[in-house]
């Protein structure tokens, strides 16, 4: 059974009530164009709470780029019935923009070097919107529990820094990355991807697995990297990065001697198409 609110008042009434009911939820916030991944964290989430609530909301703030923002895929009915085949109570909020920003803000946020790097680096602005956007809907769903997807890596890094900065009271749960049969990640973005393109994308994947073989196999980083870059220069992709990072604070590693995690990220284009992924490596 699927509930629908679009207002900020009348969500916060109904959970009021919840509350009252000692009822406890936990809360999946999204951009819809729901897929694989999305279900998962909701169907964990439903698995732990008496019931979950899911935004879809595409989020300008986030956005550096506007054409990005334009072609971002947007299917708010087909969302909803995707989600009503779980068979579970899902309360779905899809506010407007101008439910969710009356006004612009002008708060700004500085995650230092967890945003100097990577998707910091490259989208200006980007985890500013992301936590403006976090932060509002905490307040406003005020869940117990609250889940992400590693696929977002330095995402929930950003998020979990927020979290216990400004003692937000939830537990942050981090899923898997959910992948399609040929190891593609899988994203909202995908459906843009025309079928060269898609036969194209399966390569980010496979340039993250061949960096962990060869990892396991200790190869040199310095020469792993040089290999990896060689890979995207055949193919169709325009690589942006490739690189390893501390898992936990996303310093950027050379070596990766002395580490017992890693994370490897990437971002790459597919025609105008920006994917990411990343897998985190023990070493
Ligand atoms: P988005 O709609 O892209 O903002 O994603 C909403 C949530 O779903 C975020 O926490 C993402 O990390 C997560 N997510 C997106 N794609 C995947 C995936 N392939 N596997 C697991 N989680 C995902």
């Amino acid at each position: 059974m699927t509930q629908k609110f679009t207002t900020i008042d009348t969500l916060k009434s109904f959970l009021r009530e919840q509350k009252l009911a000692k009822k406890n939820w936990g809360f999946v916030p999204t951009m819809g164009a729901l897929h694989e991944g999305h279900l998962q964290l909701v169907k964990k989430a439903s698995e732990e709470n008496d019931f979950v609530v899911v935004s879809i909301f595409v989020n300008p703030t986030q956005f550096n780029n506007v054409s990005d923002l334009e072609k971002y895929p947007r299917n708010i009915d087909k969302d909803i019935q995707l989600l009503e085949t779980l068979g579970k109570q899902i309360v779905v909020f899809t506010p407007e923009t101008k439910e969710m920003y009356p006004h612009t803000s002008i708060l700004k946020f500085d995650f230092g070097n967890l945003e100097n790097v990577m998707e910091g680096s490259f989208r200006a602005g980007h985890f500013n919107g992301v936590a403006l956007v976090v932060s509002k809907l905490f307040h406003i769903v005020q869940p117990k529990k609250a889940y992400f997807g590693q696929k977002d890596l330095q995402q929930c890094r950003v998020i979990g820094c927020l979290v216990r900065d400004l003692d937000f009271d939830l537990e942050l749960v981090i899923c898997p990355t959910m992948r399609e049969n040929d190891g593609l990640a899988m994203s909202s973005r995908n459906t843009r991807l025309d079928a060269n393109q898609r036969k194209e994308a399966v390569k980010i994947s496979q340039s993250l697995f061949e960096a962990e073989k060869k990892i396991k196999n200790k190869e040199n980083w310095v020469d792993i990297l040089a290999e990896i870059e060689t890979f995207y220069k055949n193919s169709d992709l325009r690589l942006e990065y490739f690189l390893m990072a501390d898992n936990q604070n996303l310093t950027i590693l050379n070596s990766y001697q002395d580490q017992k995690k890693v994370a490897i990220c990437v971002a790459a284009y597919a025609g105008e198409v920006r994917l990411i992924d990343n897998i985190v490596v023990e070493i």
